[in-house]
């Protein structure tokens, strides 16, 4: 369970980031964390991982506050980076999967055992000696959810996951995150572009200029969100649409 209450957070020059942010998602939820640019996204997932501390109010997953224990909440919630380039660090593909469990210190057999369950998971292991930055936009996504996916957390957060990425490389990400679903992570997700991943969503939390709009379920959230500069999708025929390309 994830817990925000009453979270406000402004940034060194006065912009608002957060304001008055209160919610909760159960275990188990695939959440899209809705608005347009600018509406405090980023800074909503960045709070989960206790990535930023909440100025006012709490962040709480499972019980543990960010602010008390920023490592232990950062082992539950992992966040996938809008900019992958920004989070890959290894010489090779294999290297930079094990980077995060090297971190949590384990040992060598589990890191190597993590590092291939994370690679066949998202279909990277032929390219596992490949270097990084040779990657396509997609398969870099890709290899920064691996890296996640090695560290096992419960929770994981995507920003923007789908920006940048051609029609395949949106295909492969939607894969990974449905993935996750039906293995019972509590999944948060950013996104200005509904389309992509509307069918398979459980609730919507609407931003707008940092305040939580509304959260519900797609049928209550959908007839609002052009107000906020959110394009709604055609929710018949996208469901079809994406049923298809991953049948
Ligand atoms: P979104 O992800 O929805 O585009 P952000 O969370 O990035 O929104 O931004 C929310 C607000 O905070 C915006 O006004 C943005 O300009 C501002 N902001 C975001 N990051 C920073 C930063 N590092 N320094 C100053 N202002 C920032």
């Amino acid at each position: 369970m994830i817990l925000l209450e009453q979270v406000g957070f402004t940034y060194a020059d006065g912009a608002v980031g957060l304001q008055d942010v209160s919610f909760a998602v159960p275990a188990g939820e695939l959440v899209v964390v809705a608005g347009a640019n600018g509406s405090g996204k980023t800074t909503l997932l960045k709070h989960l991982n206790g990535l930023l501390l909440p100025q006012q109010g709490r962040v709480a997953v499972d019980g543990v506050c960010t602010r008390d224990d920023p490592h232990g909440v950062r082992q539950r919630v992992g966040m996938v980076f809008q900019h992958a380039d920004a989070q890959i660090v290894g010489e090779t593909v294999a290297d930079d999967v094990a980077f995060g469990p090297e971190n949590l210190l384990l040992s060598r057999p589990e890191i190597d055992a993590r590092v291939a369950d994370a690679l066949d998971a998202v279909g990277l292991t032929h390219k596992k000696h490949h270097r990084p930055h040779l990657l396509s936009g997609g398969e870099k996504r890709r290899l920064t959810i691996a890296g996640i996916l090695a560290m096992r957390p419960p929770v994981v957060v995507f920003d923007e996951p789908f920006s940048s990425l051609d029609f395949f490389g949106v295909q492969q990400v939607l894969r990974q995150i449905l993935a996750l679903k039906k293995t019972g992570h509590t999944l948060l997700v950013s996104t200005h572009d509904l389309d992509k991943i509307i069918a398979h969503v459980d609730r919507i939390l609407l931003l707008h200029e940092g305040r939580l709009v509304r959260a519900g379920n797609p049928d209550d959230i959908l007839p609002i969100v052009e107000q906020y500069g959110v394009r709604k999708p055609d929710v018949s025929r996208l469901g079809m649409t994406v049923r298809s390309w991953l049948n």
